[in-house]
């Protein structure tokens, strides 16, 4: 059984611990000596290597002893939002809060905490189950870097959960955005303002001109959105403005239509610079990929079961944000995202909720408890 008193304990024991993005080695260690704790062979990956940070992913196994169920993977990141040194929770009326001179760090130890306990309870319990393997990331929160750089060779599981999304326990959301960032330079040609302005090409007037052309902004439809984040130009008041930059960031649930929407958005732009006498370039840079999961995936069908069996009200969801889950299924792990009560995330007002902390964890065992039946 989830021994709530413990999990708790446990909870404030990981987020007093530093660790900043890129800089989660006291975590890490503290993480893999639970393990070790735990009877499991916790290991590091090499993905520091590449993000410059203090310390890789950590790793473990826990060997099932229902050879034929599915293997899962829960997976939930080690680093926290500035400001997070120096975390002191605060308890009141079951709720976990920060002092209010950091953030709390729920986001994303409940999913931490969660996995150590469910695991722990399993092996108390000595309940049959298939293997689960666990994954800590680094530096999800500065463009999931952990995961991204992560030998996925090592994933070695048939579904994965993601515990890194507010919400209550018993939400399940199967899909979520791919991502495309596109960098837009229109390039004109610079001029004395008051001399010889006809001799310039104003870039800013060009790229005005190319987004007014755009058929929408905002949310597109159910599934896709696109928005202008960025915009900057100009040397001085008295130049015709040689260059101006734009970064779009669009982003759909249906990759056929965002893929049809990156090439109708430069079409549009680089037909509208090129007509006022500009030039354009443009940078694409490719975010997360999607997680396209439908509701009858086995994956999402066993959360909602194990769901259920605890009576937690079951919905099924998707978001527009993109988390680790969504590189996690890039790589070919379908990966459902597991809501943990996290709230007011990314502010010293983020709190959790001890009983979300407490269904978070008895969640994850019933779902290995599910899975092996
Ligand atoms: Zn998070």
């Amino acid at each position: 059984m989830i021994n709530k008193t413990r999990l708790i304990d446990e909870f404030i024991e990981l987020v007093s611990v530093p660790c900043p993005s890129k800089d989660e080695k006291q975590e890490a260690e503290l993480i893999m000596a639970k393990l070790r704790e735990l009877g499991l062979e916790p290991e590091m990956d090499k993905a520091h290597e590449k993000t410059g940070g203090t310390c890789g992913n950590v790793w473990a196994y826990v060997k099932g002893t229902v050879p034929n169920a599915p293997k899962l993977l829960f997976e939930a990141h080690m680093d926290s939002v500035a400001p997070t040194t120096g975390t002191k929770v605060v308890r009141k009326d079951g709720v976990l809060y920060s002092d209010g001179t950091t953030t709390l760090g729920g986001d994303d130890k409940v999913g931490v905490a969660a996995m150590l306990e469910a695991v722990r309870a399993l092996k108390e319990d000595g309940v049959a189950h298939g293997d689960v393997q666990l994954c800590f990331t680094v530096s999800e929160e500065i463009g999931c870097l952990g995961v991204v750089n992560m030998d996925q060779s090592w994933i070695k599981a048939d579904y994965g959960y993601c515990m890194d999304i507010g919400g209550a326990p018993g939400e399940i959301t199967y899909a979520a955005p791919k991502l495309y960032d596109i960098y837009v330079t229109v390039k004109g040609k610079a001029a004395h303002a008051g001399i010889a302005p006809e001799e310039g090409v104003n870039a800013i007037m060009l790229a005005a001109d190319a987004l007014s052309k755009l058929p929408a902004y905002g949310r597109l439809d159910s599934e896709t959105t696109f928005n202008i984040g960025m915009f900057n130009a100009g040397v001085g008041t008295n130049i015709v403005c040689p260059e101006a930059k734009f970064v779009i960031d669009m982003r759909s649930l249906n990759v056929p239509r965002l893929e049809a929407l990156k090439d109708s958005t430069i079409a549009l732009i680089k037909e509208a610079v090129e007509a006022g006498g500009g030039q354009v370039e443009f940078e694409v840079v490719e975010g997360c990929p999607a997680v396209e999961l439908n509701k009858d995936h086995e994956c999402i069908k066993l959360a909602a079961r194990a769901a259920e069996t605890l009576g937690f009200p079951v919905e099924l969801k998707t978001t527009g944000g993109c988390s680790d889950g969504n590189y996690l299924c890039g790589y070919g792990l379908p990966c459902g995202l597991l809501a943990t009560g996290m709230s007011n995330v990314h502010t010293t007002a983020e709190y959790l909720k001890e009983e979300d902390l407490y269904n978070t964890a008895r969640w994850t065992y019933e779902i290995i408890k599910e899975a092996a039946k």
